[in-house]
């Protein structure tokens, strides 16, 4: 392989004086020779073995052996990653004869397959596939559905829905590590929360996502409006365009599409006789040739989002940064545009809606006000105009913006949250008590105090205060009595 002889005898004499002992405690068993195998953990043992397998593909070809076809030319039989090794076949008598020569390998070799964690996955279009058996070291392999290959499930559909799922799954799992911490620390600051939402959960859940991402870009953007609606204790029912207008979160789309299309640049700019680069290929040839193969075929998925948001020159050969820096840019915005959209004819509270400006960054959130302030102040802001309820310093109360006001007898005034903080005569006297003789609207307490200055936002929460508590015990009575 023309390393050089004093090279090979470095190697050689690591190996030579390899050894090993057991530690219990602090104490150590005799150490033993290390005889066979590769140093584990050493950096070097991928590079030694996979200079030991190399003749793999050789040795199948030798046999006779043809794999899973990749384009006309070519097919492809196995995929190596370090001793992590994929065996492609078209069918199941060629899948036998590999399996055959892949045991004749490791006899000839001194290696072992460890046959409880080798699986098989008959990839198919649908329908129920014949009770197959193959063997492999002397035992029969599992038959399963799907199967996680580094970091990413494959499931025999072609699909990546379970991948999306357990994607969707580890980043909530991620994310409820972040509370914690958010909480202990009483965090008061947005980029601190989406500094840890982006480090610890969503890197977690967009692992891969440039290949499988870009099918189902609507279930992981949950993941981000979850989180936040979870950290300032907003309900589930809050529209998501809502939460990112109040925080100035752009779709986590924009990430995954930011992925996709630097994954096809690299793509692009490989070496044509590269695996990534035919396989492209081949794929925009049976797009071209088959578009209704669109739930499981990644270009023609871009392609449609590229239609979608007028991206289509980023897909052709050899563009530049720039240029893909000026699609992300116009991606980002029309994503925006869209939250815009989504909001401004949205009904869950068309009276407050205009104060919810996509993109653009409340100031209240980034004053000095603590967690709790600010949660209060946001849920007021993206709070229902119907069925709602607000809870602060653990008093729970409702408001039903359909029915009468149950605190006053005013004529036509409706249980709603407006009503309750600008206007029910039952709280007069405290909203006297903390905006003093100017009757202060709900659009002022939101809009104009609530973003400008702490020491309103603090009259605004402790009105809401004391007029919740009040409230809760007026209902309590009432019902007791
Ligand atoms: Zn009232």
């Amino acid at each position: 392989m023309g390393f050089s002889a004093r090279f090979t005898n470095v190697i050689k004499s690591l190996y030579d004086k390899a050894h090993f002992s057991i530690k219990s405690g602090s104490q150590y068993t005799k150490s033993f020779d290390i005889s066979e195998g590769i140093l584990q953990g050493d950096v070097l043992s991928p590079v030694l073995f996979s200079l030991f397998v190399a003749d793999f593909e050789s040795f199948l070809r030798g046999r006779g052996v043809t794999g899973a076809q990749l384009d006309r030319g070519d097919d492809v039989p196995c995929l190596f990653y370090a001793d992590d090794l994929v065996l492609l076949n078209e069918s199941a008598s060629g899948m036998r004869k590999v399996l055959g020569c892949l045991d004749e390998y490791c006899a000839i070799n001194k290696l072992q397959v460890n046959s409880e964690k080798s699986k098989m996955v008959i990839f198919r279009k649908g329908g129920k596939t014949q009770d197959y058996k193959f063997r492999c070291a002397g035992k029969e392999l599992e038959l399963v559905s799907q199967f996680k290959y580094l970091g990413v499930v494959f499931s025999c559909s072609g699909k990546f829905s379970q991948q999306a799922d357990a994607a969707l799954k580890n980043g909530m799992a991620a994310a409820s590590n972040v509370y914690p911490l958010i909480n202990q620390a009483q965090s008061s600051s947005p980029k601190v929360w989406k500094t840890l939402f982006h480090a610890l959960s969503s890197a977690t859940a967009l692992y891969g996502s440039e290949v499988w991402g870009i099918f189902y870009c609507e279930m992981i953007d949950k993941l981000q409006t979850r989180f936040f609606k979870t950290l300032l204790h907003l309900p589930r029912n809050t529209p998501d365009a809502y939460v990112r207008a109040e925080l100035g979160l752009v779709s986590l789309k924009l990430t995954i599409l930011k992925r996709a299309l630097s994954w096809l640049a690299k793509v692009r700019a490989m070496d044509v006789s590269r695996f990534p680069s035919r396989c492209l290929a081949r794929m925009e040839e049976l797009g071209r040739s088959n578009p209704s193969t669109l739930s499981t075929d990644w270009f023609s998925q871009l392609g449609k989002l590229a239609m979608e948001f007028k991206f289509e020159s980023a897909l052709s050969f050899a563009v530049p940064k720039k240029d893909l820096g000026k699609a992300f840019e116009s991606i980002k915005s029309q994503l925006l545009e869209q939250d815009a959209a989504t909001v401004a004819i949205s009904r869950f509270n068309d009276r407050f809606n205009y104060l919810l400006v996509p993109g653009s960054e409340r100031s209240f959130l980034y004053s000095g006000m603590s967690l709790p302030l600010k949660r209060l102040i946001s849920r007021i802001r993206v709070m229902g105009k119907k069925k709602t309820s607000l809870t602060f310093d653990k008093v729970r109360v409702y408001f039903d913006g359909d029915a009468p006001c149950s605190m006053c007898n005013t004529p036509d005034a409706n249980d709603s949250f407006s009503h309750f903080f600008e206007a029910c005569p039952i709280f007069r006297i405290d909203r006297k008590r903390f905006f003093g003789e100017y009757v202060l609207g709900l659009e002022q307490a939101l809009y104009w105090y609530g973003v400008v200055s702490d020491k309103e936002a603090r009259k605004v929460a402790g009105f809401v205060n004391t007029a919740v508590k009040q409230r809760a015990l007026i209902e309590n009575e009432g019902f007791l009595f």
